[in-house]
This record gives C-alpha cells, sequence and structure tokens, in this order.
C-alpha cells in the first residue's frame, strides 16, 4: 500500500487541528481543543464540530474502545516492545509497523470492512515514544499487567508537540537525534524543524486564497529572465529573495518560508526538469535550443501540473521558444482517446512567440508508441518518471522494458521517488536493467524535490515526500 498522507491529516491524527474543520490550536486567547471523549485520540473546537464529523466518527471510535479492552490483544500488542531504548531506527519503525498493522487487522475485523485513509493516519501517526516506540495503549497494559501505576505517559516536545517520549530517561536519550539534521530532511533541518514547518504550511495553506497565490506565483515566476545554474543550490538560495520580494508590503509577508515551500510543492516538476537537464548535458547549449521535448510517465489520467507549474521552465530558460510534453501511463487504455493541447501561459511569453505543448497519449505504452509511432516520435531532451517506485510497483516487467528501451535507445533520463528507501531498491532495478548511472542524479537527495516533505507514517523518525529523492539518471 502507498498513500501520501496530508498535513491537515497528520495534524489531526496527533490531536493538533479539529478532526472536523482542521482549525489549529492558534491562538492563547481561545478555548484549546477537546479531545473526543470516547477514543481520546482525535480532537475538535467544539460541540458543533465534534457533532457534525460524529457519523463518520462513531464506529472507528467504539472500534478503538473495544481494542484497547481486550485484555489478550493488547498483552500480545505489548509483548513486542523491549524494555530498553532503541538506538536503531530501522528496529524501531519495525515495532512500530508491527504495531500498526496488528491494531489495523483488529479494527478491520470489528468493522468489517477496510480502514478509510484517514482512520489509517490516526493509527499510522499515533504519538509514540521516540526512544522505544510505545505509544499510550502499550503503556497502559504494561501498567495494567504490572498491578503499579508506572506513571509513564506519552509526553510532546515542548517546541513541535509531534514527536513524543515515554518518560525523562527515553526524552534525554533520544532529544539529540530529535533536534540534530535529518539525514531524510534536505539542508540541516531537524525532525524537531521540519514538525514545526508543518504546522506553519498548514497555517499558510488557511489563510491564503488560491487566487492570491496564483498572483504571487506568477511575480515569482516573472522575476527569472536569465539562466542560472541550479547545481549546488538550495530552493531558498534559487527562489528565496523571490518570494520575499512577492509578498513584500503584502499582508503574507510572514509567510516567506512557508511560500518558499509552497513553490517548491508547486514548481518541482519544473525545476526537478531543469536540474536533470543540467546534471545530463554538457555545458548550457541546451538552454539556447528553440524546443525542448520531456517525455514522461504519469501514475494517473489526472496527474497533469497545473498551468503556471510547467512555466518556469520559458523563464528560467528564456531562450527555450517551445517546450513540448508528452505523457504517457503506466500502461495504455485501449479505447482511449489521446488528446493535445496548449498550456495557458503568460502575456510575456505569449508576445514573445513562446509556447507550452502537451500531448496525452493514452492509448499507448510508451515502449509501444516507440516502436509503432516511429513517425510521431521524437527522441526526447529528457524522460522523466516522478513517483516511480509508484509505477515501477504496478507494472514491473513493463517496468523493466521500459527502462532498457531508454538505455537502449541512449535517451536521457532521470527518475525520482520518495524516500531513501525507494530510490536504493529503484537504483538497483535501473542498474540490473544495465543504466550506467549518474551519480548527481542516483540514490541522492533531490535539492529541488517537494520541500513539503511528511513524517514516515507506522514510523518514529524519517521523512518522505514527491520528487524527494532521486532513484537514477542516465543519458
Ligand atoms: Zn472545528
Ligand atoms: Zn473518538
Ligand atoms: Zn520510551
Ligand atoms: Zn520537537
Ligand atoms: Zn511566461
Amino acid at each position: 500500500m502507498y498513500y501520501l498522507p496530508t498535513s491537515a491529516g497528520i495534524l489531526a491524527a496527533l490531536a493538533l487541528s479539529c478532526s472536523h474543520c482542521h482549525k489549529m490550536n492558534s491562538s492563547s486567547e481561545e478555548p484549546g481543543l477537546r479531545k473526543c471523549s470516547g477514543c481520546r485520540r482525535l480532537a475538535y473546537c467544539n460541540n458543533e464540530c465534534q457533532k457534525a464529523d460524529w457519523r463518520h466518527h462513531k464506529a472507528f471510535c467504539q472500534t478503538i474502545q473495544l481494542v484497547e479492552k481486550d485484555t489478550e490483544a493488547t498483552r500480545e500488542m505489548a509483548a513486542a516492545y523491549s524494555q530498553a531504548a532503541q538506538n536503531d531506527l530501522e528496529t524501531l519503525n519495525l515495532i512500530s509497523i508491527a504495531h500498526s498493522d496488528r491494531f489495523i487487522a483488529l479494527c478491520k475485523k470489528l468493522l468489517q470492512r477496510p480502514l478509510t485513509m484517514r482512520e489509517i493516519d490516526v493509527i499510522a501517526y499515533e504519538p509514540k515514544c521516540l526512544a522505544c516506540a510505545r505509544p499510550n495503549m502499550v503503556l497502559q497494559t504494561e501498567a495494567r499487567m504490572a498491578e503499579v501505576a508506572s506513571g509513564a505517559v506519552i509526553t510532546p516536545c515542548e517546541r513541535c508537540k509531534m514527536s513524543f517520549s515515554c518518560c525523562d530517561e527515553h526524552w534525554l536519550i533520544a532529544r539529540a537525534r530529535h533536534q540534530a539534521p535529518c539525514d531524510t530532511l534536505p539542508g540541516t533541518v531537524s525532525q524537531c524543524d521540519r514538525n514545526l514547518e508543518l504546522c506553519a504550511d498548514a497555517d499558510y495553506g488557511a489563510v491564503l486564497t488560491t487566487e492570491q497565490e496564483g498572483q504571487i506565483m506568477w511575480r515569482i515566476i516573472k522575476r527569472q529572465a536569465a539562466w542560472s545554474a541550479l547545481t549546488g543550490r538550495t530552493w531558498e538560495e534559487v527562489v528565496g529573495s523571490d518570494v520575499a520580494s512577492a509578498v513584500a508590503g503584502t499582508t503574507f509577508a510572514r509567510y516567506v518560508p512557508a511560500f518558499t515551500r509552497r513553490v517548491s510543492s508547486l514548481q518541482s516538476t519544473a525545476f526537478t526538469i531543469l536540474y536533470a537537464l543540467e546534471q545530463l548535458n554538457t555545458g548550457t547549449a541546451w538552454t539556447e535550443k528553440s524546443e525542448l521535448t520531456i517525455n514522461m510517465i504519469i501514475a494517473n489520467p489526472s496527474d497533469f501540473d497545473g498551468a503556471y507549474f510547467h512555466e518556469a521552465i520559458l523563464h528560467r530558460a528564456p531562450k527555450v521558444k517551445q517546450v513540448t510534453f508528452y505523457f504517457f501511463l503506466p500502461m495504455g487504455i485501449p479505447g482511449a482517446v489521446s488528446s493535445a493541447w496548449a498550456s495557458e501561459i503568460c502575456g510575456d511569453c505569449a508576445s514573445a512567440n513562446k509556447a507550452i505543448f502537451n500531448h496525452f497519449v493514452q492509448t499507448r505504452t510508451f515502449e509501444s508508441f516507440v516502436h509503432n509511432e516511429a513517425e510521431l516520435f521524437v527522441q526526447p531532451d529528457l524522460f522523466i518518471v516522478q513517483s516511480s517506485t509508484l509505477i515501477a510497483a504496478r507494472e514491473p516487467a513493463q517496468w523493466r522494458r521500459t527502462i532498457a528501451l531508454l538505455v537502449a535507445r541512449r535517451i536521457p533520463s532521470v527518475f525520482t521517488t520518495f524516500s531513501r528507501r525507494h530510490a536504493e531498491s529503484g537504483q538497483a532495478v535501473l542498474r540490473e536493467c544495465g543504466a550506467e548511472l549518474v551519480p548527481s542524479l542516483s540514490g541522492v537527495m533531490n535539492p529541488f524535490g517537494d520541500m513539503r516533505m511528511k513524517p514516515n507514517y507506522n514510523a518514529v523518525h524519517g521523512f518522505h515526500g514527491p520528487n524527494a529523492w532521486f532513484a537514477g539518471g542516465f543519458r
């Protein structure tokens, strides 16, 4: 199973936002969120929000309570935890995954239906100790078994409120790692920092309308007027000052970091394309081509980015007149209709006779298109697959044939994925298919991935996000 949780879903699962309206505890004057007295997991602003959500929450709320009262099941769950704190993250995460799997299976049996994504989030993001992975449910079971109240209870980090420890001793052990730069996040961001950012991202999302965001986004895109290399730079270095100037004097001036992260979400595709082209080409001649052709396999027919998402390419490489995209699905849909359209572009680009053309080849796979539509196939400047893990898992045999074809035709290619683990397994498959990987695009973090990374579910540490890692790149 693979899904991308939302910030709102995570915050609701941690009882940091209202499970109905997603409002967070923003000011100290307002009365705080109140936890559901049944499951004590979700929180609400007030009775109205709780009432409105009850028909969605009722069955799950009662199910959680039944599981917690099941002595045999909870004892079995508690037995999986070792007494001591664990330094090895992999071990902690495995304990955590086993616990969630068991918890989900018990709920499913009682509910006689699969859990919804929202319900899975509640279990996957259940507060658990950073040092021993225990959730409250296990601490309570252990206290009952020992017949003494240990007093151990899950307590949040005072700064971020999103990571937890079960006792002072475990907090002392876990704190250093929680506050140190995290190797699954870009730069020197720590788990504690990213947790705080996640709350700021949700706050930003609640304040800005789509229209306001669009206006500012255009201002940011239009500030670029010449090619400048991306290698060795970060999102903040490349767009940070553009964001600051675009929001200067508006009420959004305090959202520069959150806005920069939003730019990284919306424009990750455009910047990943530019960054990959820079890595796969020698020199800058490619930035002066009149046309760039990009081929892309997308996971779902609805995965096209919106209007201005790709336009950054025209502004960052202003000598390029036309960008042509060919989109493919992992498997062709027989009987579907292929379509072609021009993207809406800004007035400046339109009057300079620039264009972004899109072709959605739904009926055939990329492989079949190359073989059977030879007269239409243009050797692309870049072949890109984002979320490659999703696509690879869906049609593994087809996937290997596609890679072999790219290698045989010497098509410059790049594959991104969500996490280090996925990057490592993806990289292995690329090698097995004969790809000679370029080090700067292989098994490393993508400096132009989506900065709005989410905590890994079922885990006490680690983050993932769209485009976050490069599985591999070759030419
Ligand atoms: Zn509410
Ligand atoms: Zn409840
Ligand atoms: Zn602990
Ligand atoms: Zn913290
Ligand atoms: Zn433009």
